[in-house]
């Protein structure tokens, strides 16, 4: 339903350009869930906020790519026309239910809001749909509580409206950038049932953003592992955390604190990303790859197919390595 194509995103500030996006290439499809995970600055915010077309206007500028919704490249949209795919086709919960929410606005307007701009429906339909909403997404008493305020709500109440208002319009993707990042573990565990939930009863794509493996582990079907700016590994969950063979995710997975591991014995990987301004022309990983070859410096490796569901970049994974400096 969704194939993004070789995306290159560029950010103007004022020390330089930051290449945020060098060359992000997947496929989403229906009913499932990806998670995209890696540290922070790895592009996964960047990549959700261009599907979204949300990159700030002018510092973001779209290089190269396109990312191709049922059909049609949503990067050669206009504003206008990307409006009708946002919280339409396409719905996007951030990370701080507080900001998504309109603190002056009650919770049953906000709700219906864009069910009466995009589908034209009657006052007391959206109304129906919002109580019908709110019961979905595990609010008691949805009558009454429509009429209140978004403080009146606790910080999961809160995002379980994000989360309806994000689903009114019965979007077919629906992008979630750190959704539970903000709250603590039980509820963390509730919203995460409750996207099962959801994907059960409506079939929507769900792209997750997360630094978070936990998170991962629950829901994702495939992941993508990102850094710097590119997808080094992807495949299906099974693969990714019982095989995963880019260096990189060894060492996200090792780093995951583990309950039958005493402290001493985790295993931070060492070092930071490369610079964006100036991206290494090598594999980006080699000044913390423990494996790192002669060639891994001066070419990046080309993308590897492991298995139908599952590519990795990396030298080590490439006969060709060999081949390179002969
Ligand atoms: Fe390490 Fe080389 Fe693989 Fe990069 S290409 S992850 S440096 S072995
Ligand atoms: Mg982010």
């Amino acid at each position: 339903m969704l194939s993004v194509q070789d995306l290159y995103v560029s950010f103007k500030t004022f020390g330089g350009e930051v290449q945020a996006l060098r060359g992000v290439s997947f496929d989403l499809f229906k009913g499932e869930t990806l998670a995209i995970v890696g540290e922070s600055g790895c592009g996964k915010s960047v990549t959700a906020n261009t599907i979204m077309g949300l990159l700030p206007h002018p510092a973001g500028r779209i290089k190269n790519g396109s990312v191709i919704f049922k059909g049609r490249d949503l990067t050669k949209l206009d504003k206008a026309g990307m409006r009708k795919v946002q919280g339409v086709d396409i719905s996007m919960i951030f990370q701080d239910p507080m900001t998504a929410l309109n603190p002056t606005l009650q919770v049953g307007e906000q709700l219906t809001e864009g069910l009466r701009t995009h589908r034209k429906v009657s006052k007391s339909e959206a109304r129906k749909k919002a109580v019908e909403l709110l019961e979905v997404v595990g609010i008691p008493n949805p009558e009454e509580r429509l009429k209140q305020y978004p403080h009146q709500f606790s910080g999961g109440m809160r995002q379980r409206i994000v989360i309806a208002i994000a689903l009114i319009c019965e979007p077919e993707l629906l992008i979630a950038d750190e959704p539970t990042t903000a709250l603590d573990v039980t509820i963390q565990a509730q919203i995460l049932e409750l996207f099962e939930e959801i994907q059960e009863r409506t079939g929507v794509s769900i792209i997750l953003i997360t630094h978070d493996l936990g998170v991962v582990a629950k829901i994702a079907d495939r992941i993508a592992v990102m850094y710097a700016g590119k997808i080094i590994e992807i495949g299906e969950k099974r693969e990714v955390f019982y095989g995963p063979q880019h260096p990189y995710t060894r060492g996200l997975l090792a780093s995951v604190p583990r309950l039958d591991l005493k402290e001493e014995e985790l295993q931070p990987i060492e070092g930071t990303p490369p610079d964006l301004f100036s991206p290494p022309v090598g594999c980006p990983f080699t000044a913390r790859c423990p494996f790192a070859m002669e060639v891994c410096d001066k070419v990046h490796p080309q993308t590897t197919e492991l298995s139908v569901t599952h590519a990795v970049d990396c030298w080590l994974q490439d006969d060709r390595a060999k081949n390179v400096f002969g």
